[in-house]
Parts: C-alpha cells; structure tokens; sequence
C-alpha cells in the first residue's frame, strides 16, 4: 500500500459514512415492529368493544327469555281464573285461588327483575356507543402513526441512499484489499470496523492496548488490529495533550 496515512484518512471518512447508515439501517429493522405494536394494541381495544356487545347481547337475550316467562305466567294466571269458576268444591276453589297467588307472586317477581334487566341494558348500549367511538378515535389513530411510519422509513432509505452513494465515492479511493477486510469488520462489529485510540485504549472496545501497538499506530506505516476487537486502530491526528 502507497500511503496508509492517506489510506487511514480515506477510511475514517467511510466509517463516518457507514457509522451513519448502520444506526439508520438500525432504526429502520425496528419499523416494522413498531407498526405490529401499534396494530396489537389496536387489537386489545377491538376486544374490549366485542366483550361490551357480546354482553349486551346476552343480557338482551336473558330480557327475551324473562318476557316469555312473563307471558307463560299471564298465560296461566287467566287460564286458572278462568278454571276457578267452574269449579265445584270450596277446597278445589281454595287451592286453585292459592296457584293462581302464586303465579301473581311470580309475575310481580318477574316484572320486577325484568325492569332491572333493563336498565342494564340501557347502561350497555350507552357503553357499546362509547366504546364504539373509542374505537373508531383509536382506527383513526392507528392510520395516521402507521402512515407516519411509513413516511419516517421513506425518509430513513432516500437518507441511506444518499449515504450509500457518498460511500460509493468514498470507497473507489480504498485499497481493495483494505476495503474489503474494513467491510468484513464492519459486518461483524456492528457497524464499526475503524476506530481510534483513546488515550491508550481501543476506542471500540475500551482495552488497553499494549504499548507496541501504540507504537506502530504512531509509525503509521502499517494498519494496526486491536488484539481484543479485531477492529482496524489508528491513532488520531490532532491530540490536545
Ligand atoms: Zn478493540
């Protein structure tokens, strides 16, 4: 290689570059799992809609079952009234007066829980109204996050476009066989495979670096590998000390 230290300082401006599309390629793999969340959550709420209909529903059927009843005891209440005149004894008289007490006592009971019923019912419909509206706030809700996703990952790729492109101009000026070991690096360290010194630790994974190392960094005549990290050192060129 003709000149590492120009070499070195090709690389720092690539890392820059691709520090930047590894963090927004990052942000874009969670996208997709933030529209589930969204999605999930919009779920729950639809649930809880359904559970206030379905009692609703139910309740309305109970009210049905409590009017047949209802009717039933009419039914026999008038057919018993309609007995008792042709009857003959006191004691068949009697008895027959006790049934029909008894159906009113039934009915009376009946009416009684039917118009409670009723107002359960009332209280549901308001709370499937509510819930209903909820739930179209909460769709519309839902849209507008998921289009303002989609438009944050438009954004996030026309970005790393623009970057890969920078990169592309970048990288034509690296030596191929640096290039390609610095895109292995990168690969496997998340995005960053060129890291300086800082102070005499590796900046990439913070351990102290033997002396030597410190000394062929400063040499600049060859590119040095952090032992720890396997990530490419140099050693920066403006230091305030
Ligand atoms: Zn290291």
């Amino acid at each position: 290689m003709e000149n590492i230290q120009e070499q070195i300082g090709i690389l720092v401006k690539l890392q820059e570059v691709d520090g930047q599309i590894y963090k927004l390629k990052d942000t874009l793999q969670k996208k997709p799992a933030e529209k589930e969340a969204l999605k999930e959550e919009f779920a729950q709420k639809g649930d809880r809609l359904k559970q206030r209909e379905e009692e609703l529903k139910a309740a309305q059927l109970k009210r049905k079952d409590k009017e047949l009843d209802l009717e039933g005891k009419e039914k026999d209440i008038k057919k018993y009234q309609a007995q008792l005149l042709q009857l003959k004894t006191n004691k068949e008289y009697v008895t027959m007066q006790r049934e029909i007490e008894g159906l009113k006592a039934d009915k009376s009971a009946l009416e009684d829980s039917l118009l409670e019923l009723m107002d359960v019912i009332d209280r549901l419909k308001v709370e499937v109204q509510k819930e209903k509206e909820n739930f179209a706030a909460e769709e519309k809700k839902l849209k507008e996050e998921t289009v303002k996703i989609d438009q944050e990952v438009k954004q996030i790729e026309e970005k790393v476009a623009g970057l890969e492109g920078q990169r592309g101009q970048i990288s034509v000026n690296v030596d191929k066989t640096l290039l390609s070991k610095y895109e292995r690096i990168l690969k496997a360290k998340e995005g960053l495979a060129l890291v300086p010194a800082v102070g005499e630790s590796c900046g990439g994974c913070h351990q102290t670096l033997p002396p030597q190392v410190i000394n062929e960094m400063q040499m600049k005549d060859r590119i040095v590998t952090c032992d720890f990290c396997a990530r490419l050192l140099y050693w920066p060129e403006q230091k305030d000390e």
